[in-house]
């Protein structure tokens, strides 16, 4: 069989003929196998939904219980049969629930990675590199500048910043699900033990990790009232409202974004962000390559992100590899950017 019998980039997502499945798609279809949380990658209105106890429990949190008309719970290393076809979700490392989806069948096994990242994160299970004949990645951050530094070392300069700037309030943007849990797990493992003050966008999917076992600590939700007393504190809220008037309203305060985007400073300027952090969610350039390379796979599909320098690189060191120009995927901030203003006006 060749790969592309058994998995199709179409208008919707990738389709899988022989199972009739869609993976990721980006409108509503009879069959989904969601990888991630991510607005960009879960979407509501499938007929069925097959994805991690996790990712499932995200969808109904975000979409409410009537997202989809029937769910099933896709157990990590647990093979699903459909068809066929065999599925296994294994860890990808991206956020909590985050899961790869090995597609097999007739001996030709592919690999979607979905969304995936290779450092460690304490709030979620590790990446666990799968041999295959194909892997389809992602390529958010697919060109050589973009390296990302030890996340504890970019959160051990937010409480640097803290300790000299006692007076100040710092103000952190990191996305709604998984980056804002991730960066409160660092300033735990840090040592800081006071508690950490959550925008109220934040607050069902940090309460949500907390219930899994993410090591978040104390976090108190901001009021209105109370944002004049927390000179001192940290203040963790979504990507778009450090630019509101919302993040005004505290004591002089100091502006952080936590972001792989960071690496490029004009982003950082443009956002009127004082403390640029590269904390992200996503394989850097390295770790994109690493991958490929581990998954010992001969052909290489890359989904969305920056392809074009990937394809070329496989096409350096002998590997067959295409773009599948996917549409819809991307930064989770262009997709939530309208809630998150709305649930800050209402603050
Ligand atoms: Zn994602
Ligand atoms: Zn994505």
């Amino acid at each position: 069989m060749r790969p592309s019998e058994l998995l199709i980039p179409t208008p919707a997502g990738l389709y899988c003929p022989l199972a009739d499945i869609h993976i990721d798609p980006v409108r509503p279809v009879a069959r989904a196998l969601i990888t991630h949380g991510h607005s960009d990658h879960a979407r509501a209105g499938h007929g069925a939904v097959l994805a991690t106890r996790e990712t499932l429990a995200i969808m109904a949190l975000r979409y409410g219980e009537g997202f989809t008309q029937s769910r099933q719970e896709a157990v990590p290393g647990a093979m699903t049969s459909i068809g066929p076809v065999d599925f296994r979700f294994v860890p990808a490392g991206h956020v909590l629930g985050s899961s790869q989806i090995v597609v097999e069948s007739k001996g030709l096994r592919i690999v979607v990675s979905g969304d995936y990242k290779r450092e460690r994160d304490p709030t979620c299970a590790g990446f666990e590199p799968v041999s295959c004949d194909v892997f389809i990645t992602e390529a958010t951050f697919g060109l050589p500048v973009f390296h990302h530094p030890p996340a504890d070392a970019e959160v051990a300069k937010l409480l640097e910043s803290v300790r000299l700037f006692p007076e100040r309030t710092h103000i952190v943007g990191a996305y709604s699900l998984g980056k804002a849990q991730r960066v409160m797990a660092l300033i735990r493992e840090a040592g800081y033990e006071r508690p950490i003050h959550i925008h109220g966008a934040l607050e069902t999917l940090t309460a949500f990790y907390a219930s899994q076992g993410a090591p978040v600590g104390e976090t108190r939700l901001v009021s209105a009232s109370d944002r004049k007393a927390l000179a001192g504190e940290i203040v963790i809220c979504p990507p778009s409202s450090i630019q509101d008037l919302w993040a005004r309203k505290f004591p002089d305060p100091v502006t952080a974004f936590a972001s792989g985007w960071m690496r490029i400073r004009a982003r950082a300027r443009q956002r009127g962000v004082e403390l640029p952090l590269i904390v992200s969610d996503h394989a850097d350039w390295s770790d994109l390559q690493a991958t490929i390379r581990e998954t010992g796979a001969g052909e290489i599909w890359v989904t969305h992100g920056e392809a074009d320098a990937l394809v070329h690189w496989c096409g350096t060191i002998g590997l067959n590899a295409k773009p599948l120009h996917l549409v819809g995927y991307g930064d989770e901030s262009d997709v939530e950017t309208t809630s998150e203003t709305v649930d800050a006006a209402q603050l």
